[in-house]
């Protein structure tokens, strides 16, 4: 590590390759991936399609890569795709909903991500000559604005049978499914069977250098492959990277939980100053959201004096600050930002 050692809470995408990462990506057999013959790139979207169990799967730049593709693939200009409102498709994804897909996004206010299925009902929209063909539903599983949450299956299952009862397919935003999947104990693709497509990041806690993974029916991913290829994502030897992402999948999914342990830590730690509105029972995952307004500073002021203490967080707004936690942050470094989140509120108050 260069420079000053800091500990770094603004994201899990921060997390470097590992040293098996780092051998595998030197090792890949590699081939063009255009004509489909990179055996490494082929053997990550195989593995992927059947964890998740579908039927295809394609190697992507990116999750906002794969987010677009899937939806694209999905639906004609013109349609309307049901998106919660505080989603990354709709929010953290430059608009490209509108102007690369051409579609119109609907939103619906979610609570941790979720949308009211009787207000998603209602805006499925009904055969009339003036309204946009409602064509497809986003959701995101963990959901990152509301710090992690993870939806629940059986509301996956509502959304599912409602879209399917009005022939309407799913995406689902499952840059960080794995960690949902540890959450709520079960097999990743026990998540995945309510979605037609998914998309899911290797970049992010799994520690890979780059890369999503986007999963669904073989029709579907076909369009997809020539979607990837429109928006400059189709790759040469991409295996150099996939071979990372390989180990990502075998090997660093069961760590995830370890991170999971580390924010419930800093959760409690921080709600025993009783100034943060923060409930350690609302961390899911990896990502706790604290609020800096009864402390009565900004969050972008909160950040600076965490700095200055060798702290990286990120202010979301004027009153939120976000930790993320990944495996590049050990339980110590946590108990060090308890500490340096206590010694500002004594400053503070
Ligand atoms: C990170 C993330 C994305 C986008 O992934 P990138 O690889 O950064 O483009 C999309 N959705 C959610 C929920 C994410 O957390």
């Amino acid at each position: 590590m260069e420079g000053i050692y800091m500990i770094d809470l603004r994201s899990d995408t921060i997390t470097q390759p590992t040293m098996e990462m780092r051998q595998a990506m030197f090792d890949a057999t590699v081939g063009d991936d255009v004509y489909g013959e990179d055996p490494t790139v082929n053997r990550l979207e195989e593995m992927s399609a059947q964890l998740l169990g579908k039927e295809a799967g394609l190697f992507v730049t990116s999750g906002t890569q794969g987010n677009i593709i899937s939806i694209m693939s999905q639906t004609t200009p013109g349609d309307e795709v049901i998106v919660e409102e505080a989603s990354h498709v709709f929010n953290n994804e430059t608009g490209s909903l509108s102007f690369i897909a051409g579609v119109q996004g609907k939103t619906i206010q979610g609570n941790n991500g979720q949308m009211d299925i009787e207000a998603i009902q209602r805006a499925i929209r009904g055969e009339d000559i003036h309204h946009p063909r409602t064509t497809l539903i986003s959701l995101e599983n963990s959901h990152g604005d509301s710090g992690g949450r993870v939806l629940p299956l059986d509301y996956m299952k509502d959304v599912y049978e409602l879209a399917q009862k009005n022939h309407i397919s799913v995406h689902l935003d499952g840059s960080r499914i794995f960690n949902a999947a540890i959450h709520l104990n079960v097999e990743v693709d026990t998540i995945a069977q309510y979605a037609d497509t998914v998309q899911f990041c290797l970049s992010k806690g799994l520690s890979a250098p780059m890369g999503s993974v986007v999963v669904g029916p073989k029709d579907v991913i076909n369009r997809a492959r020539k979607w990837r290829k429109s928006l400059g994502g189709g790759t040469r030897q991409a295996g150099v990277v996939a071979a990372a992402g390989i180990v990502g999948l075998e090997k660093m999914r069961g760590r995830l939980k370890e991170d999971h342990e580390k924010a419930s830590h800093l959760a409690t730690g921080l709600a025993t100053f009783g100034c943060f509105d923060i409930q350690v029972a609302d961390v899911d995952t990896n990502i706790v959201i604290i609020s800096t307004k009864k402390l009565g500073i900004s969050a972008h002021v909160f950040v600076e004096k965490l700095y200055a203490r060798g702290i990286l967080a990120g202010a979301l707004d004027d009153d939120h600050v976000r930790f993320v936690t990944h495996r590049q942050v050990e339980m110590a470094c946590i108990d060090q930002t308890i500490q340096a989140a206590g010694a500002i509120v004594n400053e503070i108050r």
